[in-house]
């Protein structure tokens, strides 16, 4: 089997993944990794279950935008994707999710603030709410790269989040670390508010956690 079959075949696993944990719910969400200098990412509206490696579409990452190959069309998201793969070479894979207690926030339009250390995994000290654009849109893309300056996620108001990583592992290992702080933090604004860490404090813990989390 040769690598981009490996890949599409681990996007796949991951996509069922994401349901079946409860992560996310039917076709919601999408999943894309760089592969060369071309994205693959799931198919519009199709079942998890139903997916099979070559219904994953491959798209230029620097061609014409929006040229895509595959039996089914990519996810309507395929820009906001797209736009983080040219924007950040660093950036191998982008996991997004409707997980609950993050969307509620992005419902609420509530930034997560270092109510946790863990806060430090997305980058800084806090984990913010892109402005609304319907889903889909250049607006949306725009806003989620913007929300996304030197963070590796963000929420996205009235609708989701994205989380990204060096590695397929390392983008949903994200996404399950932003959905639990998310059910952190709202827990804690029911109990009269959380009490936050200093900005000193996350700096800290930003510096070290270069080498911390997920191993692969
Ligand atoms: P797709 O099925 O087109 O990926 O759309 C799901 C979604 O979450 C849109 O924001
Ligand atoms: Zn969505």
């Amino acid at each position: 089997m040769d690598d981009e079959t490996r890949l599409r075949m681990a996007i796949i696993d991951k996509a069922r993944w994401m349901n079946s944990s409860g992560l996310n719910q039917g076709t919601s969400g999408n999943i894309s990794v760089r592969h060369g200098d071309r994205m693959l990412i799931t198919p519009s509206g199709i079942a998890y279950d139903t997916l099979t490696p070559d219904m994953i579409a491959s798209m230029p990452v620097d061609g014409e935008y929006g040229a895509w190959d595959g039996p089914k069309k990519p996810s309507v998201e395929w820009r906001f994707h797209l736009d983080i793969l040219k924007a950040r070479p660093d950036v191998m894979a982008t996991v997004h999710t409707h997980s609950m207690y993050a969307t509620i926030l992005a419902i609420a339009r509530k930034p997560i603030p270092p109510c946790h250390y863990m806060i430090a995994a997305f980058g800084g000290s806090d984990v913010r709410v892109c402005d609304y654009a319907k889903y889909g849109t250049k607006e949306l893309s725009i806003n989620v790269l913007k929300a996304m300056e030197g963070r590796s996620a963000c929420l996205m108001a009235n609708h989701g989040i994205l989380a990204t990583g060096s590695s397929l592992d390392k983008a949903m290992w994200a996404a399950v670390e932003l959905e639990t702080i998310a059910k952190q933090y709202y827990h804690s604004l029911l109990i009269g508010g959380p009490v936050l860490l200093s900005e000193e404090e996350i700096d800290r813990v930003v510096r070290e956690f270069h080498g911390y989390g997920l191993k692969t």
